[in-house]
């Protein structure tokens, strides 16, 4: 019977201790770069299963991609000369911190500005050819934008060059005050220039393509395509609710929409836009 009658207790508690666990588990961390979440459909996608293209293999939104990922989607290989670089911007209002912001950009995207130029071939075509990235400070225009953007219009023009634009902007550059403003009407006048030559011009809107850039060169294309589900407007959903009182559609802003209010030609999906481009500048007389 002395089995329960001991006298040692063999599990010695700590009297300072609490025997209430006091530890909380912490969430499991699941790395960043592992899995997207979907903005159109918000479903968490495995990243290998976007590809290289980046589609969501659920709702067919095209993810927003940097200038280099669509040049390589887009041009024939080895063909882009990037034209152009170096330009920099004075910062005209001084805004405080503008120069580090641009700099932490620069780093971060191995771009010089929020558009990368150049001449580059699409299905054995010469183009003169614009690719937007919203990752360079949400691809905002600000003078050198609109430098770059006219300087190519204007060497289109000269060389007869159709010219290809991928536009992806939250608009003109806050930073940069009425110079970025005046941007639309500095671009435009080239556009319209390139177009009195009888030459072509091509946009695609992406995802976002908004604000100044919307309101300029964005929707001065003889032919305007977007990819799915890419929100194109000029202000704001909310800015337009409580300006207009009125409950806008959900798809309001979207190049679905767009397309049904004739603003948009087509809605072409990434995989086929390199072929719909390389057919469209063919057809309108680009040299081979
Ligand atoms: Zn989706």
């Amino acid at each position: 019977m002395g089995l329960f009658d001991r006298k040692e207790k063999y599990i010695r508690i700590n009297p300072n201790r609490s025997l209430k666990k006091t530890v909380e588990r912490e969430a499991p961390e699941v790395p960043d770069e592992l899995f997207a979440k979907c903005p159109a459909c918000k479903h968490m996608i495995y990243q290998k299963d976007l590809g290289p293209a980046k589609i969501c293999p659920t709702c067919c939104y095209n993810f927003r991609i940097s200038a280099q990922e669509r040049l390589s989607l887009t041009v024939d290989e080895g063909t882009f000369e990037e034209l152009f670089t170096g330009l920099e911007t004075s910062n005209p209002l001084h805004f405080p911190k503008y120069q580090e912001k641009l700099q932490a950009a620069k780093e971060a995207t191995g771009l010089d500005e929020a558009v990368l130029t150049g001449l580059a071939e699409i299905g054995g075509s010469k183009i003169a050819l614009a690719i937007m990235d919203a990752n360079f400070i949400m691809g905002s225009m600000g003078t050198v934008v609109g430098e770059k953007l006219t300087l190519l219009f204007e060497l289109a023009t000269e060389k007869k060059l159709p010219v290809v634009v991928f536009t992806a902007s939250g608009g003109a550059r806050m930073q940069e005050g009425i110079m970025s403003l005046m941007q639309m009407a500095k671009i435009s006048a080239a556009v319209k220039c390139h177009s009195n030559a009888g030459l072509f011009y091509l946009t695609i809107l992406t995802d976002p393509t908004t604000g100044g850039v919307t309101a300029s060169f964005a929707m001065e294309g003889d032919i305007i395509l977007a990819e799915p589900q890419a929100l194109i407007g000029f202000a704001g959903r909310r800015v337009i609710e409580t300006t207009v009182r009125e409950d806008l559609p959900e798809d309001f802003q979207k190049a679905e929409f767009l397309q049904d209010h004739g603003f948009v030609d087509a809605i072409v999906n990434r995989l086929e836009l390199k072929d719909t481009i390389a057919q469209l500048v063919a057809f309108h007389g680009g040299e081979k």
